[in-house]
């Protein structure tokens, strides 16, 4: 059996070996074509990474050891969707695990599932509360920025009832507390919001991650 301490040593001493070299000495002795013919000499020489083929190997020996983590496992409750492939799980999977709670998973990034799929996905995630359903209200004029905070369906229909008081009998009570919930200053477009200009509010629906990964396989 090879002693991995006698690798590590030897890797060491070599290692010390190139310290020692004296590059003043070697600039002393030798002509510049020499030292320039040995740099290409060296560059030519394929230096092996242990460190990285090492890892490779200790990967390669986990999945053998746990190769659950070559399916559905940071959000188990994926398995049991019944219209994806094995694959398209395994993918939904890995990119829910790169989203932080909270992140807007809205369009699941580049997945490049056919829109009906999407929509059958959104509410399968919902109902399993994987993902939640909000909403925000977006500026009028580029239809970009959110000028709310992200709102539940019930806090959505206040503040529309607030909008519709305001616009439609003058409720100023209703103007204060729309001032409190909305930004009425775009930082993207740059232009104020006047609610007495704008005939209606402009929503948009976001769905943000908030099942926790499994994170049992993440340190073994
Ligand atoms: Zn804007």
């Amino acid at each position: 059996m090879v002693d991995l301490h006698k690798i590590l040593n030897d890797v060491r001493e070599f290692q010390a070996y190139l310290e020692k070299i004296d590059l003043a000495n070697l600039g002393h002795d030798y002509t510049r074509e020499d030292l320039l013919q040995l740099s290409n000499d060296f560059y030519s020489i394929s230096m092996r990474s242990m460190g990285s083929d090492l890892k490779a190997l200790a990967d390669e020996m986990k999945l053998k050891e746990y190769p659950e983590l070559l399916g559905v496992h940071q959000f188990p409750v994926l398995k049991e969707i019944a219209f994806m492939s094995e694959e398209e799980k395994i993918e939904l999977d890995t990119y829910l695990s790169k989203c932080y709670l909270g992140y807007d998973v809205t369009g699941f990034g580049l997945f490049t599932f056919e829109k009906a799929k999407k929509k059958q996905l959104k509410e399968w995630l919902i109902e399993k509360n994987v993902i939640n359903e909000l909403h925000v209200v977006v500026c009028p004029h580029c239809l970009h920025t959110h000028v709310s905070k992200q709102m539940t369906a019930e806090q959505k229909d206040h503040l529309q009832t607030l909008f519709s008081n305001y616009k439609n009998h003058g409720d100023y009570d209703a103007y204060e507390e729309l001032d409190n919930e909305l930004y009425l200053y775009c930082t993207n477009c740059e232009q104020e919001i006047d609610l007495d200009y704008e005939s209606s509010l402009e929503y948009r629906t976001i769905n943000t991650l908030i099942a926790k990964r499994n994170k049992r396989l993440d340190n073994i």
